[in-house]
């Protein structure tokens, strides 16, 4: 059948459908039968082994993303008063944690073509209340981490990686999740590695980690009662106004086999993006940045920016054309100061982050999973060209 003959798909192609696999449904019903439900063995096995995957010290796992990016700010001793220097081109989980610490986010401008926060513009947004940098390593792209970096070291700022998009991305030989003070992971339904909900904190600082672990537990110490006592123990105690923010062995034993299979679907999901790159690239659309050399691109989002004066039309005209057509997209992001909540209580205006805004207007995700066929694809492209041409 010719492209041009294509129909609407009788099931719609999902935006960010997740893969899994049935040795992970195996590892579930296994720990369903084992009686241990919560954060127990399967969670401590499935920290060491992320740990080393991507070469860190010490792992903690969560309940969310947000909460390894919570737990990090924690742990990092940053509050009221202080200031985080993070981009507006991200989700909310990103900007929340900081409010959520009682800081403050401070935004600084993208590159374009990266996405990523420009390091180039970091340093003026450097104030004497300035604790950390927070980057987001865009649709897996890492950031300029050693002009970040620098920035830091030059200031005494703590460097923080929201590696929601790039679980086993790598920058210049070492993995991300190794390269800086605190990194946190998600692992939500739609992310390259996901237990449904989860997420991962790792560090090189075992007194962090251990921080991390108490403050995810209600900051409860079992170890507390060393301090009192060298005979039987007594109940745990409150050391710190924690959270419950820990996985259980059902999330772990999702996570056990994604990760497994993490290497196997990162080169799933580069075909996917190679043969876009090839076929996509005579559309009124902007194809996404790849890595430089020396960087893996973690390969979460292929992110096409529209060219709406030659379409004619809005991203989100587009996007519901697609949909009628059976083809799910999505948008990351619409940057976080224009979103109500952080529009009325920072100090930033429409205008403020032109570049952010750019991306925001008109960018737009394409479905990209190890497990989309060539029809799919095929699909996908062709409904494209309808719409767009
Ligand atoms: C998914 C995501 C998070 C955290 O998500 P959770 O739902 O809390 O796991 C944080 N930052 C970015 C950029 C994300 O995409």
């Amino acid at each position: 059948m010719g492209r041009a003959d294509r129909r609407p798909r009788t099931t719609p192609l999902v935006f960010g459908q997740p893969v899994v696999s049935e040795a992970a449904i195996d590892e579930v019903v296994d720990t369903l039968r084992s009686g241990w439900l919560g954060r127990g063995p399967k969670t401590v096995r499935f920290e060491a082994e992320f740990a080393s995957a991507v070469g860190a010290l010490h792992a903690r796992a969560t309940n969310s993303g947000y909460s390894a990016l919570w737990l990090a700010l924690k742990v990092a001793g940053i509050g009221p008063g202080d200031e985080v220097i993070t981009t507006p081109l991200t989700f909310a989980a990103t900007a929340n944690a900081i409010v959520n610490v009682g800081a403050t986010p401070v935004f600084v401008d993208v590159d374009r073509a990266t996405q990523n926060i420009d390091p180039a513009r970091v340093t003026a947004a450097v104030t004497d209340r300035t604790r950390a940098i927070l980057p987001v390593h865009m649709c897996g792209l890492p950031c300029a981490m050693d002009d970040l970096q620098a920035v830091a070291d030059e200031h005494g700022l703590l460097v923080v990686e929201d590696a929601a998009h790039a679980v086993g991305a790598e920058y210049h030989g070492r993995r991300v999740g190794s390269l800086s003070d605190l990194t946190a992971f998600s692992f939500q339904a739609s992310k390259n590695l996901t237990t449904g909900e989860g997420g991962m904190l790792t560090t090189a600082n075992q007194g962090w980690a251990e921080q991390a672990g108490v403050l995810a537990v209600h900051g409860m110490s079992l170890d507390a009662w060393r301090q009192y006592s060298s005979e039987a123990p007594h109940p745990p105690v409150a050391v710190a106004a924690g959270a419950k923010l820990t996985m259980s062995d059902v999330q772990a034993s999702l996570g056990l086999h994604e990760l497994a299979a993490l290497v196997a679907a990162r080169a799933g999901r580069s075909e996917v993006w190679s043969r876009y790159q090839a076929e996509l690239g005579d559309l009124p659309l902007m194809l996404p940045a790849d890595a430089p050399s020396g960087v893996v691109h973690a390969r979460h989002l292929f992110t096409v920016m529209l060219d709406l004066d030659r379409i004619g039309r809005s991203r989100d005209d587009v996007r519901a054309e697609l949909r009628a057509l059976g083809i799910g997209t999505g948008v990351h992001y619409v940057p976080l100061h224009v979103h109500e909540y952080y529009a009325s209580t920072l100090p930033y205006g429409p205008g403020a982050f032109p570049d952010a805004e750019w991306i925001g207007a008109r960018t737009m995700s394409l479905p990209l999973h190890q497990q989309l066929t060539d029809d799919d694809l095929a699909d996908v492209v062709s409904a494209l060209r309808t719409v767009l041409s």
